[in-house]
């Protein structure tokens, strides 16, 4: 006995430790003092990180982004977006013409590792530095740094003077560590989008005009002797110094950004047994709907808790700024004067992501679609439970279908930069990602979906999931194999299509045909009508999934369609009854490419 129980602990301890060794974390806890100059539009200041190897692996190199320089005639931002098919307007060829004053740099002035002096090569964004000394596994060093920055006029996210007046946009701001976890280092160039990084705790300290209030990621510390609405009274606070340093912390967070407008109004308010909101906008006609984002966004976060899991954090800013809707930790960025429809849609995506990309952080440049798409289907979904929009994912579903039928798809699991078009893209990572949720709560059920959704977060929570590991939480939670899925509707552009084909009818019996012409195979629920008004819910398992979902008592479980097999052929019995119609997945969850074939009206079944 006391052999297997010694050999049992071993086991246990060793399981434990593979665990621990296979998704480690590193950390980077960040101590910046930074001052913006408001009129030349430079920062400069030191950044200390304490960087902590939690690796097996020696490290001889550690790598950070400068984002910043993306911002430069030339750079591979400019490049790739005078050359892609369908460039994204709002950058067009605007970097190239930016004059010399108007660039974005980030330029690091001294760097040293533990005081000793460190060799580094700049490459565009990327700044590749030799150890001084190699940093061993599990253990920690320290990297102080100088650096200043030119704020670029503003052409994609960061920036100054955006296009309502915003003055700054301080997004990928400060040279910031790049992240290396079991795959390596992830060294992806800032070409057009998307950003991965090591969690750790920030403690940032701004100086600049007083006039200026700043917004940004984490809790102000200083806040009753800052005012601009912070405050405990929340009132303006006099003060006659030229410039304010403003103390910003955050823990557990793999970004830091912020903004500053002399023009902002700050609103605030408090989600029940949550976080504290922050709204910053500038007060205008064209920016009404601000009022009313407060409540919209408690909704929201209470909507988020209950279907996903609580948000860990002690504040959420939503701030006006950049150049669309950007999400960061504990904040996002959002133009203000769009139709107030789509702020508060544009809020809902962005809020979204404080669940996805701030807390799961999946690398978002190698699986965009885990944070794109599912904070999509979570902005749909809201709009849903919350504004009353009977048919939210319409325009998911229409984006997907045009772009497939037209030829243009390209598979989700590629490279968010690498995408051919935009266009393939924005599909892939948001439609496809958000349609994908919803083939999963289809094949699997309401609640084990819901189950599933708080699991995977409650899991996989700072820990970087990938798209294995997500789809293992949903198994579990639902005991079926979902595998089959995942590979096909992320690594292919296999179609779904169904047919209705036909229907041989007799009293009381029928036998329904049904084809599947689309590569990509599905389980079926299928709707019967019959002439009395009345309907039949059906079910059809598919092998692949092997164990069948729950469904309600009253649906009719039918034998299980191979998927190798086209064609499938399913009897009815139904006493005294004639059938009416038959309607292939009457949820609408499934993107069948042409649905205009999913459903069937019997002649002489009315
Ligand atoms: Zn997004």
């Amino acid at each position: 006995m006391k052999v297997c129980v010694l050999i049992g602990i071993i086991l246990t301890i060793g399981n434990n430790l593979f665990a621990q060794e296979y998704r480690w974390q590193q950390r980077a806890d960040y101590t910046m003092n930074v001052t913006l100059d408001v009129k030349t539009h430079i920062l400069r200041g030191t950044q200390k990180l304490v960087y902590h190897n939690n690796s097996p692996d020696t490290l001889t190199k550690v790598y950070y982004h400068l984002y910043f320089n993306a911002f430069q005639p030339g750079s591979m931002m400019d490049v790739r977006s005078r050359y892609i098919d369908d460039p994204d307007p709002r950058i067009g060829d605007r970097i190239s013409k930016l004059q010399p004053d108007e660039i974005g740099y980030q330029k690091v002035r001294s760097l040293t590792q533990d005081g000793a002096a460190v060799t580094t090569r700049e490459y565009g964004t990327l700044l590749e530095v030799q150890l001084a000394k190699p940093l061993l596994p599990r253990s920690q060093t320290v990297f102080e740094m100088q650096f200043e920055a030119q704020v670029p006029v503003q052409i994609r996210r960061s920036g100054r003077h955006n296009n309502e007046g915003i003055d700054y946009s301080m997004t990928q701001w400060y040279p910031k560590l790049a992240e290396y976890d079991h795959a390596g280092w992830h060294l992806n160039p800032y070409v057009a989008r998307e950003f991965h990084a090591v969690w750790g705790d920030y403690q940032v300290n701004i100086t600049l005009d007083s006039r200026y209030t700043v917004a940004g990621t984490g809790v102000l510390v200083n806040a009753d002797s800052i005012g601009h609405g912070y405050g405990s009274s929340g009132k303006a606070i006099k003060n006659n110094r030229p410039t304010l340093t403003w103390r910003f912390r955050a823990s557990n967070v793999h970004d830091f950004a912020w903004a500053a407008d002399p023009d902002y109004k700050h609103l605030r308010t408090k989600v029940p047994d949550g976080p504290e909101l922050h709204f910053f906008y500038q007060p205008n006609s064209r920016t009404k709907v601000w009022e009313s984002l407060p409540e919209l966004t408690v909704r929201f976060f209470q909507f988020m808790n209950e279907h996903v899991g609580p948000y860990p954090y002690e504040t959420y800013s939503v701030i006006q700024g950049g150049d669309g809707g950007m999400e960061y930790a504990m904040c996002t960025l959002v133009v203000g004067e769009g139709r107030p429809a789509s702020t508060i849609s544009t809020v809902y995506h962005e809020a979204a992501h404080a669940w996805f990309q701030g807390v799961l952080a999946n690398n978002e440049a190698t699986h965009a679609w885990m944070d794109e798409g599912f904070a999509q289907y979570y902005q749909n979904e809201a709009k849903g439970a919350i504004l009353g929009d009977a048919d939210p994912h319409s325009r998911v579903y229409e984006g997907y279908r045009t772009l497939a039928r037209g030829g243009k798809e390209e598979p989700m699991e590629q490279w968010a930069d690498f995408f051919t078009i935009n266009d393939a893209y924005r599909v892939a990572a948001y439609f496809k990602g958000c349609i994908l949720l919803r083939h999963l709560k289809y094949i699997v059920g309401d609640e084990n979906f819901r189950k599933g959704m708080r699991a995977y977060f409650a899991t996989w929570k700072f820990r970087h999931p990938e798209p294995l590991d997500f789809i293992r939480v949903m198994e579990k939670a639902s005991g079926m194999q979902l595998k089959w899925h995942l590979n096909l509707w992320t690594n292919t552009k296999k179609q779904i299509d169904y047919i209705v084909q036909g229907i041989e009818a007799n009293a009381g019996r029928s036998i329904i045909r049904l084809t599947r012409k689309g590569e990509l195979p599905m389980p079926i629920d299928l709707k019967v009508t019959y002439s009395d008004g009345s309907e039949q819910m059906v079910h059809i398992p598919l092998n692949e999934t092997v164990a069948v979902k729950p469904v309600a008592p009253s649906w009719h479980v039918a034998p299980t369609w191979d998927w190798v097999n086209p064609n499938y052929s399913l009897e009815l019995t139904h006493p005294g009854k004639q059938v009416a119609r038959i309607d292939i997945d009457p949820s609408g969850a499934l993107a069948d490419v042409t649905p205009d074939n999913n459903f069937l009206i019997v002649s002489g079944g009315q």
